[in-house]
């Protein structure tokens, strides 16, 4: 029997972010995970986006989440040796001249003005911008696959490549044993698939499927644009751009639909020559009322959940992880907002 303090399914963002936090505070951590190139932090943008919206509004609870997620995606940077995290501009072209009044207003708001780096700025060529648009701090994109990689090599032993068996899981008051491993407790990080477990199927989820397109240009540009849909230069000509909701088909499967979406709301601000080289779908793992699961078991202590990461699992998950972290190791309850319990007591 090899023992842990930790075991963790799921090694997405939600499970890789939860491991590092445990493992910083000298935590044992097991992390079982069977790798899906279609899982959502695989398909994902990355992108790290405070103002967001068609009314350009400040995204929830932005001024507490990115001044933690910087400095914390730089030490996974340099605990893993590799270069994922990218802060660049997002640059946002104005719809209509009231967009830009209605910001200018906002920026008064102490709130704002972190994120704000311009708001007559102007685009790089072959954006179509002809109002101006508004261009970010503390903005940018993390890539998620070579970050993903490497943590996997970073957790070395302790990283089991497998299809998590429930009906394998024991608990106890004294803790939980899988097959060869006991453990403190277990956490439950796997993204859309926890809504088929046994301990967490009454929660209320939303997946909504996404797709995103690869494409490449001769151009490189140094912002990020996004206005219906993303696109970020991710280095020698080759852009990400998305991506599209769908809560009706929750397959992985790419659509001639979805891509029609995103060239035509592309085609609205990109006016560049590209050629496209790879389209791909993923599953958010959202909830119905767009906030996060977080937290433990109400009947059973030793069983917790870190999920429902919806479409910002890049900016929330930090936060939100060090929230989970500090009732694991110091019982600090989770607040109302993203605790499971909001539902329990329903
Ligand atoms: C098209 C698209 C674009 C997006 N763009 C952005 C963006 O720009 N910015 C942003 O912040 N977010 C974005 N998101 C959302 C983001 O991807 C999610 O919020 C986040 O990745 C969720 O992470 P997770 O770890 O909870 O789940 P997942 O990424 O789904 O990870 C779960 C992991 O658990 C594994 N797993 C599942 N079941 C089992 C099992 N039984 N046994 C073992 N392993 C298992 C899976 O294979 C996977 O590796 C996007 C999502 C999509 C689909």
């Amino acid at each position: 029997m090899q023992s842990y303090d930790y075991i963790i399914i799921g090694q997405g963002i939600a499970g890789t972010v939860l491991s590092f936090q445990l493992k910083a505070e000298g935590c044992r951590v097991l992390v079982i995970n069977k790798t899906d190139q279609n899982s959502s932090s695989r398909v994902a943008g990355g992108l790290l986006n405070p103002l967001t919206g068609r009314k350009i509004v400040l995204s929830w609870k932005a001024e507490e989440l990115f001044p933690y997620l910087w400095p914390f995606y730089r030490e996974m940077e340099s605990a893993t040796k590799t270069h994922f995290l990218h802060p660049i501009s997002i640059y946002r072209p104005y719809a209509e001249i009231a967009d830009q009044n209605d910001l200018s207003g906002k920026s008064a708001d102490h709130r704002y003005e972190p994120f704000i780096e311009n708001l007559n700025a102007v685009a790089e060529e072959g954006i179509h911008a002809p109002i101006g648009g508004v261009s970010m701090l503390q903005s940018g994109w993390a890539d998620l696959n070579p970050l993903l990689d490497a943590y996997r090599t970073y957790l070395g032993e302790d990283y089991l490549e497998e299809v998590f068996d429930e009906q394998e899981l024991h608990h106890s008051s004294e803790g939980v044993k899988y097959k060869g491993y006991t453990a403190k407790g277990i956490i439950y990080a796997q993204g859309k698939s926890v809504a088929e477990s046994q301990y967490w199927n009454w929660l209320p989820f939303r997946p909504v499927r996404g797709e995103v397109l690869m494409f490449k240009s001769d151009r490189e540009l140094e912002k990020i644009y996004n206005k219906g849909v993303f696109v970020l230069p991710m280095g020698n000509g080759l852009y990400k751009t998305g991506s599209t909701y769908d809560h009706a088909d929750l397959s992985n499967a790419i659509t001639e639909k979805g891509k029609r979406i995103i060239t035509e709301k592309l085609a609205a601000f990109w006016q560049l020559p590209f050629e496209l080289v790879k389209h791909q779908a993923g599953v958010r793992p959202a909830t119905k009322d767009r906030r996060p699961f977080v937290g433990q078991h109400p009947e059973y202590s030793n069983i917790y959940i870190f999920g429902g990461l919806g479409s910002k699992g890049v900016s929330l998950a930090p936060y939100f992880g060090a929230a989970l972290k500090s009732l694991l190791l110091h019982q600090k309850p989770i607040s109302e907002e993203v605790s499971i319990l909001r539902y329990f007591k329903s």
